[in-house]
This record gives structure tokens, C-alpha cells and sequence, in this order.
């Protein structure tokens, strides 16, 4: 792609068009793990651009330029194939569908929905599931795929016993041609557009059946045999059950399943291990109405053909981690596929053969379809052999793949899909009269062959490879089963400085995107790299010597907002977040690289006055209500202590006000360090200043000890998290002798609520909606759900409403890491979050972490956002007779002082800065270098000669130079951000030192930027 045309992107689409090269990397590949045998066989394909268009219009010039450019398009969904669909085989562009993601419109009546292609199945889902509506049937990438990716891979999933294959149940699909027309495909039509992987046309949206939601019963069978599992489905056609879905495993799977890794939280496993029995388990799911009739026919036929029913909670097991198949990839970590569709009537026979025929542990999922291609039964099944593709073997356990598949083949099967590798077997899949109509079609209307290239139809090397390893499979055969497998994880050693944990997940991740769509980096942002997805692949990349530390890549990982939301979401139940965490430490505590600039001014303002806002230390207590000090005030002997945390002791003191009256009113005896209480130290700890970290969490437990307390209540749910989760973990690491509980007031409150020890009296507040945002941190971090919604419910006058996203869901702010990293991106996120409070009707966001509410304070001025941000305490303050002061003067001052330090401390700040003082830097230069430059500036072109050795002399020179330039750089900084008095007075302690940490990191940035404007100055240009 030459400038002209990035140039033309960039015009069109702005900052949804992406040239950066480890982005388009991300954009190159789909689930498969392409052995390297197999790789030069495919050859490049990292696209020359990855391409966000946002509606119809856009799409149709793309394609029109594209096609006068003769340049390749590429259509990608979640890139969840593994059939290399997605792959750029001839670079140019790929088009990715993320932005196209919306519910266009339900029919009631007609049931069905209409949506956009970009469109993930969980959330068409959630949409008709308000309308009392759910989709026919769904693949079991429903968290993580999108609508229109189906239909263009085609495909069968749960609910196919009943509906078939998803084409069946698409109505029409509107669809861009490659001549830049427009055209709505259905009935046979369809054949064009389903299964053909955009080869010839992108769809934009689709209208599918769907039915009413109703109650469903979930069974597990189970039964020792293949052949008996054939039986038992063969007598469920036959006796006519009204079956909605009908999936099963085979005994391997289900030995996986027992040896895979529980899901964790802080460490430990956080659900229950249900064991499997060593058989073939079917999870059978009908309507519940239907319940009755089916489960007498089932119990007949099970006890005909040696089959039993499992208990109930291996079928509420299997159904509810029905999406989470890809745990069984930690025991590989890699995992070599094989999908095949076999006549149901061949089902054991199959299963024999490959037990036979290929000495590797193959463990199978199968999905029934009722009436397949031909009208009779069929099931695809998924096969995976557990590998690990770093090692050479993995192309020989590959080739196993091609066994499996003529296995299926001589039972009168076929490939599940074509895509980039079975090309040549596209008659077989699709059928040899709608591939000739496909051909013709293609060959009509995309002349130049720029849609999709290389997949469905066609020839390319790939066939030839995949022909001759067809005809030699007898002879490669041995040599994948000769492999020794080894099932289990191994996190053994560390790779080029990643931890050892780390690195098994870096290649376990089966890249299924589940926790790409809910990842509040990827929506705010909208780029693979800041998914979880992303960068579990970069990792990879860094680990096979493709990719390079940068301070872009550090910031990736940095910018995480620890919400956590990803642990529940994924598939192979990684622990994503807290190995990020591993990684904030490893690169800014033991690599000294540069954290987030503001971190830097926190650190400094926590080491000398123990808070991140730079306030004194001696007016940390200001806020204790007078009237409370002789009874919770510093001094005062009680089990507990308030912790208020720096947020709530300087910015938004309504926060602690209110906290410790209610808890007084509560009649709760408890105490108050006052001054000598410290930060919690989160921001630290995921700034990645992990040694600060630690001195102020001994600092800490010093003073909860000192007070005599036992216990801290928290307001503040960072605080909470660190004393309840992170303070007992490192102190057990560090040998702190640590004997302190944690709660959050919310618990304390709503405990005395329910025994009755605590009433709210009737007030005459004005009636108000309201409702909650589970903070991340008391939420997912420390599981505080229910106890904060006690307390709204038992406050009278107020009604309350829950986001669409709640408790576990619940969707993060978008503080406190982008707020600082990128402060127009966290509104975004946070419009996200109060976008939903909108959509319930709520007049008040109720929250309790002072860091969310600064940000959707934030967020909701610059968003314009009709909604009041309230804590909680404050409510329940109200409704008890208290006044608190407003904190949103005070939430908008001090972040207005930290916007702007924001914007200081980048390149393109300090640049501006220096320019502000260029006589100053001058006079400031050491070895007499000030006149000289001077004297240079007066030759014609002398400076222009030293430019390339600034880069080199700055880094140098500046050390010397700051100290001299402090006086004049401390009243340019005053000048520029309007400071509180406090604040002012620390700059002369406070920036020396933050500029010492910052500028070795940062100085080759600046360089560039101020080597001109220098020059220009010099030579009297810009004087
Ligand atoms: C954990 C897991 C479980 C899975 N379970 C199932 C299952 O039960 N059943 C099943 O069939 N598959 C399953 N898959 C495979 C995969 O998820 C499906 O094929 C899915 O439909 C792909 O959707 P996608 O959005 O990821 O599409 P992508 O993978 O992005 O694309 C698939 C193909 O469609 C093309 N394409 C994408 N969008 C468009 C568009 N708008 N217009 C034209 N062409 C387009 C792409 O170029 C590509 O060729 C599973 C995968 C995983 C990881
Ligand atoms: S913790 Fe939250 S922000 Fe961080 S990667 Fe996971 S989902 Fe994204
Ligand atoms: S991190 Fe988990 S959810 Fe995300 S792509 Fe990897 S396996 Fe899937």
C-alpha cells in the first residue's frame, strides 16, 4: 500500500484506520496455531491496514476504492474461526466488523431480529431476552463470536437438534457486493452469502428467526460406549423428543475436564470441582414444559441401551460452563483441531477408528443435528489432541488432523468448513451444485478477485500441501503418534524475563476473544492490543523474539484497570488481570521503566505527606466531624478503625462525613488513626512502584496496630481490597505478622439492618430513582455484592433499579489508570457505564468508591450525561437528617490540577514547556556550552549541522541543567496550572524530584520535539 493510499485511509476513516505494525500483527491470525511446517505454505500475512468501518456508507466507498486500487479486503467478525477465514493470504486491508454491532430491530410478531453483522450472540441474546425472545440456536462461542462471522463460516451449535444449521434460520442478510452495489440475499439466494467467508460480499446486517424464551431442563447422561451413545441418540430421533439441544463429550474430554485448573480469585480456586465420570456425557437440553414426556421416554430408552442419568449438578455444571470448553488448553497448552461431520449412523464406528488409529489422547465434543444436510441426523464433531506448539512435534501431531478427517471421510463424513486449508474439499462440504453457482457468482461480480482471496474456492499451494499430505497420511500417520504427549500444566520456567506462569498462559490462551468485547481498554479504545486477546498474543510474539519492550507495549499492560472482569470471562479460566500484575511489577519495580508520568508526582506526594493529592499531612483529619472526636476520634480505644483513604480525606470528604455517622448512628463503636493514617497504596501497587508499595503498607498495619483495633472498616473499596485481599498476601510474602479483618461499612450496615438493630426513620426526601455501580474493586475484587443494595433498598423514599450490567458484570468506570493515561478515552468509558443508568431511568448513579466518582463525575460534565453521581453514604447520610458538602466543586478543581499535570508531564508537555524558557535553558548549559551555542546560532546552517548530536548531548546536559532552570520551570508550572496554595508550596520539593525520575525515560522524545524550536530561538527566529 503506497502513501497516497494510507493517506486516503487515514482522510476516510481517521483513528478507526490502523497502520501501526504490531497492531496489524494482531489483525493476522485466527484461533489456529499454524505448525511451522505449514506456515512459509501460507506465507505473509500481516495486513498492510486494519480498517474500522462504522455504517454502510463507509463500506461501500471502501470497496469502491479498493477495487479501483485493486487492493484485497479481508471481512473479519471475533476472528473465532480457525479455518483461516481471517487471514489477509494477500495483505491489503481488513475489514473489521467491530463497530457494526447494533440491534437493529425486533419483530414480536414475526419473531425475529435484525442486526448488524459485528454483533456477538450474548448480546442479541440479552437484547431479546427483554422482549421475552432468545435466538434459535447459537454457536459455543456465543461470548466472543459475532452474528454475521456465522453466517459467513456457517455452522451448527447449541440448539441445532431442533434448528439445524444456522443458514436455516437466517431470513435475509443485506450484503455489500464487491461491484459496491447493495442487495438483500434470501431464500436459496442465501447459498451465495452463507458459507462463502465474504468471498463474495460482506454482510452488514442479517434478519434471523428466533422463538419465545422459555424455562429450560437441563439433563447429563451418561454411557460407556460410543456405540451405546449412538443407540441412545438414534431411539431420541426416533421416539420424537422434543429436544432443543443435544451436546456431548467423550470419556477423554471428560478426564480433562477433572484435571483442568478451577477458576481463581486472589490465588485460591473459587468453584467447586464436579467430578466427571469416565464416560461419554451427553448434556441434553428441552423445554421445561416438555419435561414430563420426554423423561419418560428417556429413562425407557437409557435403560435399553446401558445408559444412566447424571446428577443434578454435573448437569448444571456442564450447562453452565457450556461456553468454556478451552479450559481443558491448559493441560497442553496448545491444542492441534479436527472438525468433522459424520452421519449419526456412523457415530461409534467412528469413534472406534480413531481410538484405533491414532494412539493420542483425542478428546471430542459432539453436537447433534437433528435433520442435517440430507434431512437425516448428523454430528459434528470436534476433535483436539493436547500439544504444545513450541516444539517441532506439534507438526507431526498436526498431521493427525488429516487422519482424523479420512477417518471421517470412509464413514461417510466430511470437513466441518473450507476456509483457507479445504479448499479442495469444498464439494464435499458445500455440495458440487452450489459450488459451481458460488464459482459463477465470484467470477460475475468480483473480477478482480479482491474479496477474501485464497479461502472457499479456488487453489493455492495449501491445497497442493494438503492433497499430497491426504494421499501420504498412512506413511505420516506414525510419526504423530509416535509423539510422547504430556498432559498437565508445566509452568516451569521463565522466558526472556516473563514469569513461568505467565508464559504457559501466554500460549494456553486459546484466543477465543470472550474477553475482548468486555474489556473496557478494548471498547474504550477499540484496538486488539488493549484486549486481553491482544496481549496474551504480543506476548507470545515478545517470547519468540518477534516483538520488543517499547514504552507504548509497558503502557498496554499498564493501563489495565485491574477491574478483573476478564478472570470470569475467559475460557480457559486464566488468570489474566493478576498476571498483568506480575508484569507491572517486573517492568517498572525490577526493569526501573517508566510508569505512568502522574504516578511519579503521587509517589513523591505519598513519600513526603503519606497521600497521592499532595495535600499536607496535617490536614489529613480536617473532615472528622467535631462532634464525634471524643466518641470515634483519634485516641478513642475500639476494635475497629475507620480507614478513609486519601480520595475521601482530601477531595471528597462528604465520603467519610457521612460513613462514620452512619456508622455511628449504626452503633458501631469504632476509632480513627486521624494524621498518621497513609494511602492504601493501590496506586503503587499498579503503578508498578512496588517497593514504595510495600513501605506504606507497613507504615499501615503500624497504625492499625498502634490504634489497638483489630479490624478495618473501609469506605473506600481500593482500600478495602488492599487490607482484606493484597496487604495479608504480601505481609505473608514479606513475613509481616498480619492479624487484621476487613469490612466495608456497606456489610456492617446492612448486617444491622436485617437483624433489626438499625432502622432508617422516615424522612421527607423527594422520591428518587437510583442506581448502583458495583465499584470492580468491592465487587469483583472482594465479592461485596449484595450488602451496599440492602442498604439502598432499606432507605424509604427511594426506588431503586439495576443497571443492565450488575454484580459480577458490572462494567468498570474506567478509572483510575486511563483517567490518568488517557483522560478523553476514560470518558468514554465512563459514558459507557452511565449511558445504562440512563437507559433505567435512574436520576442518581449511586457509588461508594471515591476514584468512581471522580471519574463519572468526570465523565458526565464533559459527556453532557443527564445523571447525578452520589455516594452512597451521602444518601443514607441524607435520609438520616445530615448535611454533607457538595464534593463536586471540589472533585472538579483538584482534577482540573490534574488534568494539567497530565498534560505536562508528556513529551509534547515538557516541550512546550521548555520552549516557554529557552533563555533560561540556555544560560543554564554547563562547560561554557550556553555563549558557544549562542555565537552558533549567528553561523548560517552551523546549528542545522549539530542536529543529529542532541539526541546524544541533551540526555546528557539536561541533569546539569534542571537544577539551575528549577526556580523559572516551578513559575512557568504555577503559571500554567492554577495550583491550590498547598500544592504550590510542595512544587519546589516535589518536581525536582519527579522530574529526576521522569526525564531519563522521557528525554528521547522531547529531543525531537524541542531541537527545532531551540534552533529557531538560537538563530532568532521565534524570539
Ligand atoms: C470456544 C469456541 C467455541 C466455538 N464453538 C463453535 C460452535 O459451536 N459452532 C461453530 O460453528 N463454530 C464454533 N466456533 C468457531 C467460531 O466461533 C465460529 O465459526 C464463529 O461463527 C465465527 O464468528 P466470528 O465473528 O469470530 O467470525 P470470524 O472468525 O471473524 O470470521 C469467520 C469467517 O467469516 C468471514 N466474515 C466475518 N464477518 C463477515 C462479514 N460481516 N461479512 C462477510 N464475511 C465475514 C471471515 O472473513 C471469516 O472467513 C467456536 C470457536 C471457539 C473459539
Ligand atoms: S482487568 Fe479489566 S481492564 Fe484489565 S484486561 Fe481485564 S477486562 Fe481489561
Ligand atoms: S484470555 Fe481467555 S477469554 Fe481471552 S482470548 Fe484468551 S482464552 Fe479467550
Amino acid at each position: 500500500m503506497d502513501k497516497n493510499q494510507k493517506a486516503y485511509l487515514e482522510e476516510k476513516f481517521g483513528n478507526r484506520a490502523n497502520f501501526n505494525e504490531m497492531e496489524r500483527v494482531l489483525y493476522s491470525h485466527d484461533i489456529a496455531a499454524i505448525p511451522s511446517l505449514i506456515a512459509p505454505l501460507i506465507g505473509k500475512t500481516v495486513p498492510d491496514a486494519v480498517v474500522q468501518p462504522q455504517n454502510e456508507e463507509e463500506l461501500v466507498n471502501l470497496v469502491n476504492w479498493a477495487r479501483q486500487n485493486n487492493i484485497a479486503l479481508t471481512p473479519r467478525g471475533k476472528a473465532s474461526s480457525g479455518y483461516g477465514g481471517v487471514l489477509p493470504v494477500k495483505q491489503g486491508i481488513v475489514v473489521d466488523f467491530f463497530r457494526l454491532n447494533q440491534i437493529l430491530s425486533i419483530d414480536k410478531q414475526a419473531q425475529t431480529v435484525t442486526c448488524q453483522a459485528g454483533v456477538v450472540w450474548e448480546k442479541v441474546d440479552a437484547a431479546l431476552a427483554k422482549e421475552g425472545l432468545t435466538v434459535n440456536l447459537y454457536p459455543s462461542s456465543y461470548p466472543g463470536s459475532t452474528v454475521g462471522g456465522w453466517l459467513a463460516q456457517g455452522g451448527a451449535g447449541f440448539g441445532s437438534y431442533q434448528y439445524g444449521w444456522f443458514r436455516e434460520n437466517v431470513v435475509s442478510a443485506r450484503v455489500v457486493l464487491p461491484d459496491g452495489s447493495v442487495r438483500i440475499f434470501n431464500g436459496a439466494d442465501l447459498d451465495l452469502i452463507a458459507d462463502a467467508e465474504g468471498t463474495t460480499g460482506f454482510i452488514i446486517d442479517l434478519t434471523m428467526k428466533v422463538q419465545p424464551k422459555e424455562k429450560l431442563e437441563i439433563i447429563a447422561i451418561g454411557c460407556p460406549e460410543a456405540e451405546a451413545l449412538q443407540q441412545i441418540v438414534e431411539d431420541i430421533v426416533k421416539a420424537d423428543l422434543p429436544l432443543w439441544s443435544l451436546v456431548f463429550i467423550n470419556p477423554r474430554m471428560a478426564e480433562m475436564k477433572n484435571r483442568s485448573p478451577l477458576m481463581e480469585h486472589n490465588g485460591h480456586p473459587v468453584e467447586e470441582r464436579v467430578l466427571l465420570p469416565a464416560s461419554y456425557v451427553a448434556t441434553i437440553a428441552f423445554h421445561k414444559k416438555d419435561a414430563t414426556p420426554v423423561m419418560a421416554k428417556l429413562q425407557e430408552i437409557l435403560r435399553r441401551c446401558q445408559g444412566e442419568i447424571l446428577s443434578e449438578r454435573i448437569a448444571e455444571h456442564e450447562w453452565k460452563n457450556r461456553f468454556k470448553i478451552m479450559v481443558v488448553k491448559r493441560l497442553g497448552p496448545s491444542l492441534v483441531p479436527a472438525e468433522v461431520v459424520i452421519p449419526l449412523s456412523r457415530l461409534g464406528r467412528f469413534m472406534a477408528e480413531v481410538e484405533n488409529k491414532i494412539n493420542q489422547p483425542v478428546v471430542k465434543e459432539g453436537t447433534v443435528i437433528r435433520k442435517g444436510k440430507d434431512g437425516k441426523p448428523e454430528v459434528v464433531i470436534l476433535g483436539f489432541i493436547p500439544a504444545d506448539q513450541r516444539k517441532f512435534s506439534y507438526n507431526f501431531v498436526f498431521s493427525l488432523s488429516l487422519s482424523i478427517m479420512k477417518i471421517a471421510e470412509r464413514n461417510g463424513g466430511r470437513a466441518y468448513s473450507t476456509g483457507l486449508y479445504f479448499k479442495s474439499k469444498a464439494e464435499k462440504v458445500l455440495g458440487a451444485d452450489r459450488v459451481a453457482r458460488l464459482k459463477a457468482f465470484k467470477n460475475k461480480i468480483d473480477e478482480k478477485g479482491i474479496f477474501n482471496p485464497g479461502k472457499v474456492i479456488g487453489y493455492s499451494l495449501m491445497d497442493s500441501a494438503m492433497i499430497i499430505g491426504n494421499a501420504f497420511e498412512p506413511l505420516i500417520r506414525p510419526f504423530g503418534n509416535y509423539v510422547i504427549t504430556h498432559i498437565g500444566e508445566r509452568k516451569n520456567y521463565p522466558v526472556s524475563d516473563i514469569p513461568a506462569d505467565v508464559v504457559w498462559y501466554a500460549y494456553s490462551c486459546s484466543q477465543c476473544g470472550y474477553c475482548v468485547e468486555e474489556c473496557d481498554q478494548f471498547y474504550g479504545r477499540g484496538w486488539e492490543s488493549q484486549s486481553p486477546r491482544g496481549k496474551w498474543y504480543w506476548l507470545r510474539e515478545y517470547l519468540e523474539g518477534r516483538a520488543k519492550w517499547n514504552q507504548a507495549q509497558v503502557d498496554t499492560f499498564l493501563v489495565c484497570t485491574t477491574c478483573e472482569l476478564c478472570n470470569l470471562r475467559c475460557s480457559a479460566a486464566l488468570p489474566i488481570e493478576p498476571s498483568w500484575m506480575k508484569l507491572r511489577g517486573k517492568l517498572i519495580n525490577k526493569e526501573k521503566r517508566m510508569t505512568f508520568p502522574p504516578f511519579e508526582m503521587m509517589a513523591e506526594a505519598l513519600r513526603s505527606e503519606g497521600n497521592i493529592w499532595a495535600g499536607y499531612r496535617k490536614n489529613r483529619a480536617d473532615w472528622f466531624p467535631q462532634d464525634l472526636k471524643a466518641k470515634h476520634g483519634p485516641g478513642h480505644k475500639a476494635p475497629a478503625m475507620y480507614f478513609a483513604g486519601c480520595t475521601a480525606s482530601y477531595v471528597e470528604h462528604d465520603i467519610a462525613i457521612a460513613a462514620v455517622r452512619l456508622l455511628d448512628k449504626a452503633g458501631v463503636d469504632f476509632t480513627y488513626a486521624g494524621e498518621p493514617e497513609n494511602c492504601c497504596g493501590t496506586p503503587m501497587l499498579v503503578a508498578g512502584k512496588w517497593d514504595l508499595f510495600a513501605d506504606i503498607m507497613r507504615k499501615n498495619i503500624e497504625v492499625v496496630k498502634q490504634t489497638g483495633a483489630n479490624t478495618v472498616i473501609a469506605s473506600c473499596p481500593a482500600c478495602d481490597m488492599m487490607w482484606r485481599n493484597v496487604y495479608p498476601e504480601w505481609a505473608r510474602k514479606l513475613d509481616i505478622d498480619y492479624n487484621i479483618k476487613t469490612r466495608h461499612y456497606s456489610e456492617i450496615i446492612a448486617e444491622k439492618i436485617k437483624s433489626g438493630e438499625f432502622v432508617f426513620p422516615a424522612n421527607n426526601m423527594q422520591p428518587v430513582k437510583v442506581t448502583w455501580h458495583d465499584s470492580c474493586h468491592i465487587g469483583r475484587g472482594s465479592g461485596v455484592y449484595e450488602p451496599p443494595r440492602d442498604l439502598i433498598k432499606a432507605i424509604p423514599n427511594v426506588q431503586f433499579v439495576e443497571m443492565e450490567h450488575n454484580r459480577e458484570e458490572g462494567r468498570c468506570c474506567g478509572s483510575v489508570l486511563t483517567l490518568i493515561k488517557d483522560p478523553s478515552i476514560a470518558a468514554d468509558i465512563g459514558k459507557t457505564r452511565l449511558d445504562e443508568a440512563v437507559e433505567v431511568g435512574a436520576q442518581k448513579v449511586l457509588a461508594l468508591c471515591p476514584c468512581c466518582q471522580v471519574q463519572l463525575r468526570v465523565a458526565a460534565k464533559k459527556k453532557n450525561i443527564p445523571v447525578e453521581i452520589v455516594d452512597l453514604a451521602h444518601l443514607a447520610g441524607n435520609a438520616l437528617g445530615y448535611d454533607f458538602p457538595d464534593p463536586n466543586p471540589d472533585v472538579h478543581s483538584q482534577w482540573g490540577v490534574f488534568d494539567a499535570f497530565i498534560s505536562l508531564m508528556t513529551p509534547q508537555g515538557f516541550a512546550k514547556l521548555m520552549s516557554s524558557m529557552w533563555p533560561q535553558l540556555i544560560d543554564a548549559m554547563p562547560f561554557g556550552m550556553g555563549p558557544m551555542m549562542r555565537a552558533m546560532g549567528k553561523i548560517p546552517g552551523a546549528l542545522n549541522l549539530m542536529k543529529p548530536m542532541f539526541p546524544v548531548l541533551f540526555p546528557k546536559l539536561l541533569p546539569m541543567m534542571l537544577p539551575k532552570v528549577m526556580p523559572v520551570m516551578l513559575e512557568r508550572v504555577a503559571a500554567l496550572i492554577p495550583m491550590p496554595d498547598y500544592m504550590r508550596e510542595q512544587m519546589p520539593e516535589l518536581m525536582p524530584k519527579v522530574m529526576d525520575n521522569l526525564m531519563p525515560h522521557m528525554i528521547g522524545d522531547v529531543v525531537p520535539l524541542v531541537t527545532q524550536p531551540m534552533i529557531d530561538y538560537l538563530t532568532g527566529k521565534n524570539r
